[in-house]
């Protein structure tokens, strides 16, 4: 995957709080495109190796449990500068946080739900899209 794609997805408070067309609708208005997506709930196994990194943190059980609690919404987007501008669109990892006009700012309801994921570097957005995605989904 080229540096122009990141991965993102829409957690369970996104869902649950009714904003998936608000939040899709920011991502599409700040120039990303849709390469793949998915509306789909992550098994107990998938959430814990999605997050393996974070195993040995205190929020982790609270991060899996959250996470698989109900469905999501999974994509990879494309844009020059994707994961960096992606991140920026998304804010800091806390609402309290993250900078007026940001997905977290209007749509976040705390640290833990935070209703986006955006992957962190170009190497961990082919890897988190190649989890969610086979290359048969990508368009
Ligand atoms: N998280 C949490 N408590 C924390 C830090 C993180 O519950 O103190 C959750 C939160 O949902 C966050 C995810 O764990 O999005 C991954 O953490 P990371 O530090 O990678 O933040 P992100 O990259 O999502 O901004
Ligand atoms: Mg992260």
């Amino acid at each position: 995957m080229a540096t122009n794609r990141t991965f993102t997805m829409l957690k369970p408070d996104s869902i649950e709080n009714g904003n998936i067309g608000n939040i899709l609708n920011m991502i599409t208005e700040a120039g990303f495109a849709i390469k793949a997506m998915k509306y789909t709930q992550l098994s107990e196994e998938q959430a814990k190796a999605f997050y393996e990194v974070h195993a040995e943190r205190p929020f982790y059980g609270e991060l899996v449990e959250y996470m698989t609690s109900g469905p999501i919404v999974a994509a990879i987007l494309e844009k020059e500068n994707a994961v960096s501008d992606f991140r920026t669109l998304i804010g800091a990892t806390d609402p309290a946080e993250a900078a007026e006009g940001t997905i977290r700012a209007k749509y976040a309801e705390s640290k833990g739900r935070n209703a986006v994921h955006g992957s962190d570097s170009d190497e961990n957005a082919q890897i988190e899209g190649e989890f969610h995605f086979a290359a048969t989904e990508l368009f």
